[in-house]
């Protein structure tokens, strides 16, 4: 069983196949998935799976790039989603500095809002960050972000950060990048971290794993992710799985 806890299976990539993905997935061991929507069209695709497919969940938030693009009735909407039975988390929210579409004030301030958000409707919050390590935990520590906690996605940031995020009550999550051969940091962290507060996820379409580096992503690779971490952590795949498993329901309240 393994819990693949950021999956964009609403991208336009997933389109054509949506089902047979799926079907992969499942056939490789992938008991749960989270599907994340990051903007109005993708909340819409995230909410659309999770309906339809008992083993799915949905996340839906406001990511930074696009942070430009938030209203305020976008913020009531995902107030009143909160309360959607698959919707079992808040995000992917945070900050980007990589892409400039939208500036760090207006990223920051959307930041702050969904916070606000989640501490109101209670929900772990998901968060993104390319570039903004620093930001991200201070922003996460004005705003006691640790009264829902949550994930930091994707994780890529130094070890000390990672302490002052499992401080702050997050998990911490790895996707294709710590199976890259050049990937030091989160190999790193990944190692040092205790597995209980450890998620795998994809982020697919997005960064898939060695030998698929430059593909397109699916669900079903979660499973080289497991693996580079049971490696890493001189553990048995077997402990992985269930471990991550077990962290991600935890994380989400998932029976
Ligand atoms: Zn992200
Ligand atoms: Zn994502």
């Amino acid at each position: 069983m393994l819990f693949d806890t950021h999956a964009h299976l609403n991208a336009d990539q997933f389109e054509e196949d949506v089902e047979e993905v799926i079907k992969r997935a499942q056939k490789q061991g992938v008991s749960n998935i989270v599907v994340v929507g990051f903007d109005e069209r993708t909340i819409k695709g995230a909410l659309e799976i999770a309906e339809k497919y008992e083993f799915i969940y949905a996340a839906v938030g406001w990511h930074p790039v696009d942070a430009i693009d938030m209203t305020d009735d976008h913020l009531i909407w995902l107030e009143e989603l909160a309360s959607h039975p698959k919707v079992v988390a808040l995000g992917e929210m945070g900050l980007d500095y990589y892409w400039d579409k939208s500036p760090k004030e207006v990223q920051k301030e959307v930041f702050r809002k969904q916070i606000h958000l989640a501490k109101k409707v209670r929900l772990p919050i998901i968060i993104h960050n390319r570039d903004a390590h620093e930001d991200v935990v201070k922003i996460l520590k004005e705003e006691n972000a640790n009264e829902v906690g949550g994930i930091m996605h994707c994780f890529g940031s130094s070890l000390e950060i990672a302490k002052q995020c499992l401080d702050m009550n997050f998990y911490i999550s790895f996707g294709g990048p710590v199976t890259f051969k050049n990937a030091k940091r989160p190999k790193e962290v990944a190692k040092e971290i205790p597995l209980e507060r450890l998620l795998i996820e994809t982020d697919c379409p997005y960064l898939a794993p060695h030998p698929f580096r430059g593909k397109r992503n699916e669900p079903s690779y979660v499973t080289l992710v497991a693996e580079a971490i049971a490696e890493l952590k001189e553990i048995t795949y077997e402990e992985v799985i269930e471990k991550t498993t077990e962290n991600a329901k935890r994380v989400f309240s998932i029976k």
